[in-house]
């Protein structure tokens, strides 16, 4: 029997409607969520933090719409990484960019080997083809990522349970939204189950979930840039835990920033393998 060490860090690159990407870095290894920013900047960010962009594992796709996707297909072609997604995904992506690249369907709530990553897809409601957030583990280290959903699923709900680190849509504030400048039909189509997480939404499901699993890492994601503000993404957290009763925020909650990189995440996880020799 030994016992493997990994380091581990999240990096988030962008977050939001005009980009999004996660590195997760274990050891060697290392795989992108999202590659919502174009090629030059891609490479530009991952050789920054010692990753050469050949190395990557895979590329795991939430859904097809721009700022998830921006430099995916270009990426996967220069550096032979396989972009990995659901056929609803992968397939409307392909269409839309009439290119190829090297790609691996998983299925909506199916499990796959990335590198040294072990993967699970888990649902979201989104109007996409068929759009899903992540599980990413490695040893005792588990990352659940999920944005761009009107409701947070069973299956995901399920995927978070023993995670370190959860990075969650947190929006808009919904009386903002409501308020705010955009046509109704657009303001619905957000509200809806479809649409995206809402402030409340986001907190009372960290909420529930640290009442249930105890503290986390939580990083409140895909913050509109006209209908929320990271001060009011906080400060609706802050209510929420306080009118629950804590007297000290029971997880440790940021924000990520929307056009530039902001969170980084730092861990070691440790890994018992046994051997029959
Ligand atoms: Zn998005
Ligand atoms: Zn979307």
């Amino acid at each position: 029997m030994s016992v493997c060490a990994h380091e581990i860090a999240v990096y988030c690159l962008a977050s939001g409607s005009s980009g999004n990407a996660l590195l997760v870095v274990a050891g060697s290894n290392s795989l992108l969520i999202d590659a919502g920013l174009g090629v030059r900047t891609l490479t530009r960010e991952l050789k920054a933090r010692g990753v050469a962009p050949e190395s990557l594992g895979g590329i795991l796709l939430t859904h097809e719409h721009i700022d998830h996707v921006r430099g995916a297909v270009p990426f996967g072609r220069r550096y032979r990484v396989p972009l990995i997604g659901t056929e609803g995904t992968l397939q409307t992506l392909l269409t839309q960019d009439g290119r190829d690249a090297p790609a691996t369907v998983l299925a909506n709530n199916g499990e796959i080997g990335v590198g040294g990553f072990a993967v699970r897809a888990a649902r979201t409601t989104h109007d996409a083809a068929d759009p899903v957030g992540f599980r990413v583990s490695v040893g005792d280290f588990a990352l659940c990522y999920a944005t761009d959903t009107g409701t947070l699923s069973p299956e995901f709900r399920d995927a978070c349970r023993g995670a370190s680190l959860l990075a969650v849509e947190s929006n808009h504030d919904i009386h903002k939204l409501r308020f705010g400048p955009y046509p109704d039909a657009v303001k619905a189509r957000i509200l809806s189950r479809h649409g995206h997480l809402s402030n409340a939404a986001a907190c009372d499901f960290l909420l529930a979930h640290t009442g249930e699993h105890g503290a986390v890492c939580a990083w409140l994601s895909h913050l509109s840039s006209t209908n929320n503000t990271p001060r009011m993404a906080l400060g609706y957290w802050k209510k929420r835990w306080t009118e629950a009763g804590f007297k000290a925020s029971p997880a440790a909650v940021e924000v990520a920033l929307r056009d530039k990189p902001s969170l980084v995440y730092r861990a070691r996880s440790r890994s018992v393998q046994l051997s029959l020799f």
